[in-house]
């Protein structure tokens, strides 16, 4: 049975924790529920959107609409051999516990992205990455409610269109599906990503390396390096890294000679926006209620009763100058509303 509930607040449903309102909000456990609640949308002639554990959304102001939650769980096994396994998984499923059932299990693929908030139904939407890994290797396919038609999809994993937190779901399809389940493939037999950041260095605390203490290095790094939202509103990382040709990096290097880069497949450059921003002065900086994290640039918090859009005109600040020192345009990762 659901419950459509009127003027609902979103405080706890966005990880910036601002105090805005929607005009309904209904959670759906299954996908006949979902429908239900599509048919109510249409019938109503209101704005829609999915939300999941709202860590990456920055609401600007309060949503004249229906927001509804997935709270589909489960996880099924689908297909088991002795090298590997595959699952499907509800969208309501939390991400992390996810993972740590994976580990504990000694699946490998996803400890790398280990304590990224969200749920699991959003994990393919901007093909989530951390310390090296993008989910995209372990994802098999994506079922999906099509809003318009009320039609079961499943989109394959070349379908999805996956890049550098990319996928078709951002793109084509944005707003066009809502994602009910996630399949995956584990292997048993899984290789360790650990030459990422200071991952390597972290392991040296542990005597042995394994899927459960590769988790809690990422776990405690994350933990020293990025603010936890329950205490300090905010989203992750605000800016997509930005890729630049290789003459434009030169550019840089030559007046910056210490710039980070990472080289990608295709020749470009990799910059990380955290060091761009922090060089354009930015570090540690606020407007009014709305601030860079002093210990990681890229992470805009919420000092307290800053609103969304206090928010959005820093980061706008922030992209006026880095453009401007280093001709660089930086893309938000964060899907303002
Ligand atoms: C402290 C912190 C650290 C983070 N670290 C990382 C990181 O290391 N790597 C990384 O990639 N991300 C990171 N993020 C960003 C975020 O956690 C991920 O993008 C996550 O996948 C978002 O999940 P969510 O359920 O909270 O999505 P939400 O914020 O609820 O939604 C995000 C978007 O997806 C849409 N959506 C949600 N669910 C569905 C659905 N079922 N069907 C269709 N559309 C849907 C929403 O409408 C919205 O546009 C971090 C965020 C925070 C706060």
């Amino acid at each position: 049975m659901i419950e459509i509930k009127e003027n609902f607040s979103l405080k706890k449903y966005n990880t910036f924790g601002f105090d805005i309102n929607c005009r309904y909000f209904a959670s759906f456990s299954n996908e006949e529920e979902l429908k239900e609640l599509l048919l109510i949308h249409k019938n109503k002639n209101i704005p829609l959107m999915v939300i999941g554990g709202g860590s990456n959304i920055l609401f600007t102001k309060n949503f004249n609409g229906l927001i509804i939650q997935p709270t589909i769980c489960g996880i099924e096994i689908i297909n088991e051999t002795d090298d590997s396994v595959d699952l499907r998984v509800g969208a309501g499923e939390n991400w992390d516990s996810f993972v740590e059932y994976c580990v504990n299990r000694n699946w490998g693929g996803v400890e790398n992205l280990s304590l990224i908030p969200g749920f699991v139904g959003t994990c393919p939407i901007q093909n989530i990455g951390a310390y090296g890994v993008e989910v995209k290797d372990v994802i098999l396919k994506v079922e999906t409610i099509d809003i318009e038609s009320l039609r079961k999809q499943e989109f394959a994993n070349t379908e999805c269109r996956f890049g550098y937190r990319e996928s078709i779901f951002k793109h084509d399809l944005k707003g066009k599906q809502v994602i009910t389940y996630v399949h995956f493939k584990f292997n048993k037999n899984h290789e360790y990503k650990l030459n990422y950041g200071n991952l390597n260095e972290e392991l040296q605390k542990y005597e042995s390396i394994n899927l459960k203490n590769i988790r809690n290095a990422v776990i405690d790094i994350r933990n020293s390096k990025l603010p936890k939202p329950e205490e300090t509103g905010n989203a992750g990382s605000f800016f997509k890294n930005p890729e630049v040709k290789e003459a434009v990096f030169e550019k840089i290097r030559q007046q910056y000679q210490d710039v980070p880069n990472f080289k990608q497949s295709n020749n470009n450059v990799k910059i990380p926006a955290g060091w761009l921003i922090e060089q354009a002065g930015w570090k540690g900086k606020n407007i009014g209620n709305a601030a860079v994290h002093n210990k990681q640039a890229l992470v805009l918090i919420n000092r307290g009763n800053a609103t969304g859009a206090e928010v959005l005109y820093l980061a706008r600040e922030i992209q006026k100058s880095v453009n401007n020192q280093f001709g660089i345009e930086l893309e938000m990762e964060v899907n303002v509303v």
